[in-house]
């Protein structure tokens, strides 16, 4: 940590914020400038809040050099995490994951019919909301274990791996013998309780950004589920809330590359909830391949305005065939394949 002085400091302001560090267990470097002092404080404990410096007088600005998490930081795995399945696919690699389905499961016929197109196209995992976290509770709300049975039954049929949305501790015991990957929706990314208790299993996974959530915070939750010992986690961007309106959300394609730069954990793209609307869905898709994305998942619906929810940004099969032709052709550009 480097605690920079304001000029006009006086030296018992200094000795000040040095014995505070001492006091807290640090090690303590002072740089004394013609015009400004610096202090470096090396030994900081991860929940050290500098906020405590900052208020101290004299104190101009306080910089932490070291991430907050540990075991999601790039360092901890420097090679970069791979996610493997019983099946061979593997998140994280060379190849592209993309995971595709409905946003909800809303029948049989629905499931069966969108999953034999994603399948066609070249999905390798199978998506389906079997609970739903819906910002009315008038919406539509899930068909809950049902929709979990037809889920593995369509996967199995297909050969698609299954993801599916967890929403609280409760469900996690019944969705073990349905789910290959556990998606935590934005909403909970910061339910604390949630992701402890699935740091417990042996089970990757999708861990997406809170709608409002910086990457470090992101990169925080994920810390969470890795203290447990469950390190078989997908991080996944799905777009954020900003001032603009236009889209549901603004997709932030740069959080691609930059949680790979800080962290070691494959990272997802979903441009369905990024957008909101079909028609920019696979321009965003096409970004985040270009922009490193180790998977995507996309919405698809045979019928999306019969749909029960997120019709508006679910792909036809046909649009989500041909937006798999040009990830085919944009992946080797960035050295990648589709898988
Ligand atoms: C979903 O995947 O259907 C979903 C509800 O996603 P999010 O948590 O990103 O809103
Ligand atoms: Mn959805």
């Amino acid at each position: 940590m480097i605690v920079a002085m304001q000029e006009s400091a006086t030296e018992q302001q200094i000795q000040q914020v040095i014995e505070h560090l001492v006091r807290l267990g640090f090690s303590v470097h002072r740089s004394t400038g013609a015009r400004q002092t610096v202090v470096a404080a090396v030994g900081a404990r991860a929940d050290f809040d500098i906020r405590n410096l900052e208020v101290l007088s004299g104190v101009e600005q306080v910089h932490r050099i070291s991430a907050p998490y540990k075991l999601a930081g790039r360092s901890f795995r420097p090679q970069g995490t791979v996610v493997e399945f019983a099946n061979g696919v593997k998140i994280g690699g060379p190849e592209v994951v993309v995971m595709a389905g409905p946003c909800s499961v809303e029948s049989r016929d629905q499931l069966f019919t969108v999953a034999e197109e994603v399948a066609k196209a070249g999905a390798r995992a199978l998506r389906g909301g079997a609970f739903k976290p819906r910002s009315s509770p008038y919406s539509f709300q899930g068909l809950g274990l049902e929709g979990l049975k037809l889920l593995r039954e369509a996967g199995d049929r297909f050969d698609l791996l299954v993801i599916s949305e967890v929403m609280e501790i409760s469900q996690i015991e019944p969705m073990l013998p349905y789910v290959d990957i556990f998606q935590v929706g934005a909403r909970n990314m910061q339910n604390f309780n949630l992701l402890r208790e699935l740091g417990k299993i042996k089970r990757p996974i999708l861990l997406k950004r809170g709608i409002a959530a910086t990457l470090e915070e992101l990169l925080l939750s994920a810390e969470y589920i890795m203290a447990g010992g469950n390190y078989d986690i997908i991080l996944c961007e799905r777009g954020i809330r900003t001032f603009e309106t236009y889209t549901r959300n603004t997709m932030d394609i740069s959080a691609i590359p930059i949680v790979h730069k800080l962290s070691h954990l494959p990272m997802a793209s979903d441009p369905s909830h990024g957008t909101g609307r079909r028609d920019k869905v696979a321009p965003m898709a096409r970004a985040s391949v270009a922009a490193g994305a180790d998977a995507l998942l996309i919405e698809v619906h045979h019928d999306p305005d019969k749909a029960l929810s997120d019709g508006a940004q679910s792909l036809y099969p046909g649009q989500f065939a041909e937006l798999m032709e040009q990830l085919r052709i944009i992946a080797p550009a960035v050295g990648r394949k589709i898988a």
